[in-house]
């Protein structure tokens, strides 16, 4: 049996792992993103510082130039020998403005917004924005000229100017300057008073944004140094109080604001995607969780119940198979070893059908018409097998069919040994039907012999009938004793057996009467023959003792042929010829004749006396107590039928209740008998049961749940105080009928008591069919106890242990001794009736015994 995986409740549920997977998940998607945008910060960021150097870089460059460009442009002016002569000294202001050396394009078409010439104490000529002014350098420049005169002055030499940022009408604006010198070599001396031309550069916006296209730049400009941001990019020009500032390019920036939003959309997208999925996730985990959880509790209620399926069927006495579809065995539970001896092993793999096997139905086509059949249909089957030690023994299996997607994939059931039960219940069937001194057939197995032969009526073959009975034989009995007659009784059975063929029955009927029942013997000299050999034969002394014993035996003789098909009938002619032949002087044969019939006749007048004896009241009940062995208390009491006959006296029930059961006049005696029986138990102690003895007879021939029905009802007698009993003979004749009766009385409420139990066809699927309450042994068997028939007392433990096993309440009746209570009170029998604990009483009686109980209040004895 496949064990369950334990799901170890130590690893994490798939819910939590899945947590942990998104915790970690959305970290590196955290860190990812974080990493992304930092680098691309930082790539920004190294974008817009490079491009900040380049930028100003170009425009320092630019600056530069510039200058440069503006000092150079001085240059061709100051370094020229007609400026020198021109403007050292007295000024020609023809010379430079009206013939426009140096005049108004140095504004218009330079764009110097200020060209003087200056020497260390004024101003000698000068043009604002291309005008010539009469102003001083110095009103338009706000810086001091001296050293700016002086460093020119020094820089003519080497024909060098000097350049530098001033204000120039509170303006930023490139001041140039440079001595005006002859084209030749000069020296110090000379140019130490020269006069120093000034181009003045103003920055303007729009000069600034020529500059800045020119070189890549935006937005150049100037500001004062205490406006704009310090960081920003600049270049200082000088003391001006200005900085030359521009856009500072920012690739990086626009990379960001270009990149930033499609990247944080797609983040944002991607963020709640995923979001979507872990949620989906962890929904689905949480789901997987339960489902797990589920799984475990049905795991553990799996395991649980194959815990208890192994509790079980390790402790049931049954064992447990299952076969696959093809009946091999692929399961047995423990107990089969112990039960059979084999190990589990030996039979794994083996069709069923190789262990057990039944001898009315085969087991293969049994099992197969199960998964035929109804899902739910359970079947039962005695098998018998050989277990290790090769002892044949019995089971009874039940089986079903192990259905699977509505197909039969196997079979399953349990086998329970009742090996015991059946040898029991084949001990007492034997003693049933058997004569325990002599092994002959039985009354009873007589009885179903002579049936079975006459089933077919004339059909039959002609069979005859010999009741034997032996001469001079209770002389034997009473001068030498019971083992003398036993052995006499031995002897002659066996030379009986010895003179029959295989068809024929040889019974002993008690006492010292046999019959004989011959098949296909009717020829009367045949007959005649053997009579004669018989008796011949058994004359023949029996030696005893090393002393013959000498008997004789007279036989009456019965034929199908002429005293018709009833068996009863057939014995009772066979026994009054065998009156006949002992009336005509013993060692003899008689056959029936018709003139011998007076009984039958004297039986006829008994029916029509029971009609009238009914009509008059002649019948009374007397009443036998029973009683609970462990404390002797009555538990019930039986009423058994007696015929208070005007001529013959106080008649048993043994004299007229055959007969009556042969007409419907049992039927009104059944009624009568039930109906006196409920009425006067009513004054009887409430928990005292009142018996009803049944006869087959009203079974067939009334109605008998609608009588008891009737009675109850009328009476008002409690039902559950009324038992029936019930002898197996019952069952004999119409089994599925009888069960029917049997269950609409249980349902009426009643208690079933099966009486003469061991005598009759007792089946043990009677008892367990049959809803029985209690059975009673037969007095037959316990009048065997103590009497040194030991075969007896094994029969009435069988039977005890029997009933008990089947729950059901064991009686034992007829006991008659004290030794015979005692023995049914070690062997447990549950109750006990009989004349040593109480004979039979009439009504009398039974009133003084329950007066003489209520004084001593208990127990009843
Ligand atoms: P039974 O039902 O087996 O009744 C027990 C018989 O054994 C009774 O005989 C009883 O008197 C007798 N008995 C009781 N204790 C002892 C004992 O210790 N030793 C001996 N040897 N016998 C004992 P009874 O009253 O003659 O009845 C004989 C049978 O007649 C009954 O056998 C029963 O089958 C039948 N019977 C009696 N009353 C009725 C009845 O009302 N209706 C029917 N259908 N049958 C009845
Ligand atoms: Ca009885
Ligand atoms: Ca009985």
């Amino acid at each position: 049996m496949a064990r369950t995986a334990n799901l170890a409740p130590a690893s994490p549920t798939p819910r939590l792992q899945v947590r942990r997977l998104i915790a970690g998940f959305s970290a590196v998607f955290g860190l990812a993103c974080l990493v992304i945008v930092g680098a691309l910060f930082n790539i920004a960021g190294t974008l817009d510082q490079q491009e900040r150097q380049r930028s100003a870089v170009q425009a320092n460059q630019a600056l530069e130039q510039r200058l440069l460009a503006s000092r150079q442009f001085l240059s061709a002016y100051a370094v020229w020998d007609a400026a020198y002569e021109h403007l050292a000294g007295q000024t020609d202001w023809k010379w430079a403005y009206e013939e426009k050396n140096v005049g108004e394009s140095l504004y218009s078409a330079s764009g110097y917004e200020g060209v003087f010439v200056v020497n260390d104490t004024h101003t000698t000529y000068g043009l604002f924005k291309g005008q010539p002014t009469q102003a001083a350098a110095s009103t338009y420049i706000e810086d001091a000229l001296q050293p700016i005169i002086d460093q020119a002055r020094a820089a003519a030499i080497p024909r060098e100017q000097v350049s530098r940022f001033v204000l120039f009408n509170g303006w930023p604006a490139v001041l140039s300057a440079a001595a005006v010198r002859p084209d030749r070599e000069v020296t110090e001396n000379e140019v130490s008073q020269a006069p120093v031309m000034l181009f003045v550069d103003q920055l303007t916006e729009d000069k600034l944004a020529r500059l800045g296209t020119g070189v890549g730049l935006s937005g150049l400009h100037v500001e004062k140094d205490d406006v704009g941001e310090h960081e920003h990019l600049h270049i200082d020009l000088g003391n001006t109080g200005f900085h030359l500032s521009w856009n500072n390019p920012l690739p990086g920036h626009q990379l960001l604001q270009a990149v930033l939003p499609p990247l944080a959309g797609a983040l944002l997208i991607l963020g709640l995607v995923m979001l979507y999925l872990f949620r989906h996730a962890l929904r689905s985990s949480r789901a997987i969780d339960l489902t797990l959880a589920r799984l475990q509790q049905s795991n553990q209620a799996l395991e649980a119940s194959e815990q208890r399926f192994r509790a079980v069927a390790e402790s049931a006495s049954d064992w447990i198979w299952e076969t696959d579809r093809q009946q091999r065995l692929s399961y047995l539970s423990q107990r089969f070893t112990k039960v059979t001896g084999y190990p589990v092993s030996d039979w794994l793999g083996q069709p069923l059908n190789q262990l057990l096997a039944c001898d009315t139905t085969p087991l293969s086509p049994w099992l197969d018409a199960l998964a035929m059949a109804d899902p739910q249909q359970l079947a039962n089957l005695r098998c018998t097998y050989r277990d290790q030690n090769g002892q044949n023994r019995y089971c009874r299996i039940s089986a079903r069919a192990i259905w699977y997607d509505d197909k039969p994939i196997g079979y399953r059931g349990t086998a329970s040994d009742i090996t015991d039960e059946v040898d029991a219940h084949a001990r007492i069937q034997h003693l049933s039907l058997h004569d325990p001194l002599t092994g002959l057939a039985n009354r009873n197995k007589l009885a179903r012999h002579l049936e079975q032969a006459l089933l077919r009526g004339s059909d039959s073959p002609p069979m005859t009938l010999l009741l034997l009975d032996l001469d001079d034989f209770k002389p034997i009995n009473d001068t030498l004793g019971h083992t003398a007659g036993d052995a006499v009784l031995l002897e002659v059975a066996t030379r009986l057996r010895d003179s029959t063929r295989d068809g024929d029955l040889v019974a002993r009927l008690g006492g010292d009467e046999f019959i004989l029942v011959l098949s296909g013997m009717d020829n009367r000299s045949e007959i005649d023959s053997f009579c004669a050999r018989l008796i011949a034969l058994l004359q023949q002394p029996i030696m005893f003792d090393s002393q013959p014993l000498h008997v004789g035996a007279s036989i009456g003789v019965a034929q199908t042929r002429t005293q018709g098909f009833d068996a009863g009938e057939l014995i009772r002619c066979a026994d009054i010829a065998l009156y006949q032949a002992k009336a005509d002087g013993k060692n003899t044969w008689r056959y029936f004749a018709a003139e011998m019939n007076q009984q039958i006749q004297y039986r006829r007048q008994l029916e029509n006396d029971m009609r009238r004896a009914l009509r008059n009241q002649e019948f009374v009940l007397h009443y036998q107590p029973r009683y609970r062995l462990s404390d002797l208390r009555i538990v019930a009491v039986e009423a058994l039928l007696r015929w208070q006959h005007p001529q013959e006296g106080l008649l048993g029930p043994d004299t007229f209740i055959p007969l009556a059961e042969h007409s419907d006049i049992i039927v009104a005696l059944g009624r009568w008998v039930l109906r006196e029986a409920c009425y006067t138990a009513q004054d009887w102690p409430a928990d005292v049961l009142v018996s009803v003895n049944l006869s087959p007879a009203q079974f067939l021939r009334s109605d008998v749940v609608a009588d008891v029905r009737e009675i109850l009802l009328d009476t008002g007698f409690p039902a559950q105080r009324l038992e029936l009993e019930i002898t197996e003979n019952v069952m004999l004749n119409d089994i599925e009928g009888a069960l029917g009766t049997m269950l609409a009385l249980k349902e009426l409420g009643v208690r079933l008591n099966m009486d003469d139990f061991g005598t009759g066809y007792s089946s043990l699927g009677y008892l367990r069919t049959y809803p029985f309450d209690s059975i009673k042994i037969d007095k037959r068997f316990i009048g065997g106890l103590g009497s040194g028939g030991s075969s007896d007392r094994a029969v009435v433990q069988a039977i005890i242990s029997l009933g008990k096993a089947l729950g059901l309440t064991v009686t034992a009746e007829g006991v008659e001794s004290e030794q015979q209570l005692e023995m049914l009170e070690t062997d447990l029998c549950h109750e006990v009736q009989g004349y040593y604990l109480s004979r039979p009483l009439d009504s009398v009686g039974l009133d003084a015994l329950w007066h003489q109980a209520s004084e001593r209040s208990a127990p009843y004895l």
